[in-house]
């Protein structure tokens, strides 16, 4: 008997459990699927097995209706338990991170969201487009301290030339074993836009240059109600698809992730997992789901979200989720590590990053140490779970 199994019992809310219940028992039949997958842990395998798969994955998902209902639900205890039935099954108990650094090559930015406190205009003094020298001794000191991904992103700045972003990568893989994890999708479109090319073309080109894998940034809320409100000359969420399932066609795996806490309903939120959902449906490319909240200091919008919100959105997620993206990722940069801890518990299997470096949360106000290797051993030991460092792909390099 399950956690769940136990609270439902106690819950007068019939509604929520009946939906719960579908969701754990839809999950039951992706289970051969799910462990398929996590023997077989890397991206091509992945694609394999959900093109083998299609027909596990056409089960009746919730919908955009159970979904509001869920988030609307206040009994955490009840959504936090479905949850972690269900990343225990598809995930099982292991937890995982990467060590990592984030460079940010330019902080020049033409789109200027109105929730970002990073982005400068090119006259500003803080202004900087970070030489292909100094990106490489970064990434030198980030493999010294065991580094195995690289995440790369910028702004949208219109002066750098071309042959930068393909130098930059060239450079990197020359010299350094790592996964050059780089350029969220706004980015993709930019620099497609440089190159006079395709987006599928503009991929194909930065992927023989070195890139590895794409981060799911600019997600923010896939819905253009919001995005024409909070960054209108940011590309709209159909573009962040196509750029996506390029991507995915092309073998190349991303992640996906998702801001809110700003003027996104909760209706809105839940459109954005489920076209996550359906784009994973198409070539199973991402391996990740990331939700973290919007931090406002320095920036023109209120954040709303607390810890709770947090942790019901990441149980929502993992419940939407199942049997479609079986990574979801704890933000210990937004919520610290003793929330991300809790996440854990409500359906997170992973903690990202040690973050040798962060500069775009940290603009916005939080305080920000990058994690040492011990202090993400530790959260999970104190949960009673096994923990192991990850590569970009999820492939396990070593159990602690
Ligand atoms: S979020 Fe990205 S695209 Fe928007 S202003 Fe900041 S750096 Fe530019």
């Amino acid at each position: 008997m399950t956690n769940f199994d136990i609270i439902k019992q106690l819950s007068d809310n019939t509604e929520i459990t009946e939906i719960l219940g579908r969701a754990v028992n839809n999950g039951s039949l992706d289970i051969n699927n799910n462990i398929n997958n996590n023997i077989n842990n890397n991206i091509n395998n992945n694609i394999n097995n959900n093109i083998n798969n299609n027909i596990t994955n056409s089960i009746d998902p919730l919908d955009l209706g159970d979904g509001k209902k869920l988030l609307g639900c206040n009994d955490l205890n009840l959504l936090g338990a479905a949850a972690d039935t269900l990343r225990k099954r598809s995930a099982g108990d292991l937890v995982t991170f990467v060590i990592d650094r984030n460079i940010n090559y330019t902080n020049i930015c033409t789109s200027k969201c109105k929730f970002c406190a990073f982005y400068r205009e090119p006259d500003a003094k803080d202004a900087y487009v970070l030489s292909i020298e100094k990106i490489l001794e970064k990434v030198d000191e980030a493999v010294r301290l065991g580094a195995t991904q690289i995440l790369i992103q910028g702004g949208l700045n219109p002066d750098i030339p071309i042959e930068y972003y393909e130098k930059m990568l060239k450079e990197v893989k020359k010299k350094f074993n790592v996964q050059m994890h780089a350029f969220s999708p706004p980015e993709i479109v930019h620099i497609s836009k440089l190159y006079g090319a395709g987006i599928k073309e503009t991929i194909s080109r930065l992927h023989e240059a070195g890139l590895d894998s794409i981060p799911g940034g600019g997600a923010e809320i896939l819905d253009d109600r919001v995005r024409d409100s909070v960054s209108p000359k940011k590309i709209g969420w159909k573009k962040w698809q196509e750029v996506m399932l390029a991507a995915h066609s092309l073998g190349i795996p991303t992640t996906a992730t998702m801001v809110f806490g700003h003027e996104e309903t909760l209706e809105e939120r839940i459109k954005h997992i489920i076209r996550v959902r359906d784009m994973q449906k198409k070539y199973h490319g991402f391996t990740a789901f990331i939700p973290w909240t919007f931090q406002s200091e320095n920036t023109g919008l209120i954040g709303t979200s607390t810890g709770i919100d947090y942790l019901k959105m990441v149980a929502v997620s993992r419940i939407l989720l199942d049997g479609h993206i079986q990574n979801i990722q704890a933000s210990w940069v937004t919520q610290g590590i003793d929330v991300a801890q809790m996440a854990l518990d409500f359906g997170a299997n992973d903690l990202g990053g040690t973050m040798i470096e962060e500069n775009v949360v940290r603009a916005a106000g939080v305080p920000f140490h990058s994690k040492s290797i011990d202090e993400f051993i530790h959260a999970a030991r104190k949960l009673g779970r096994p923990v192991a460092k990850r590569d970009t792909l999820y492939n396990i390099i070593e159990r602690y």
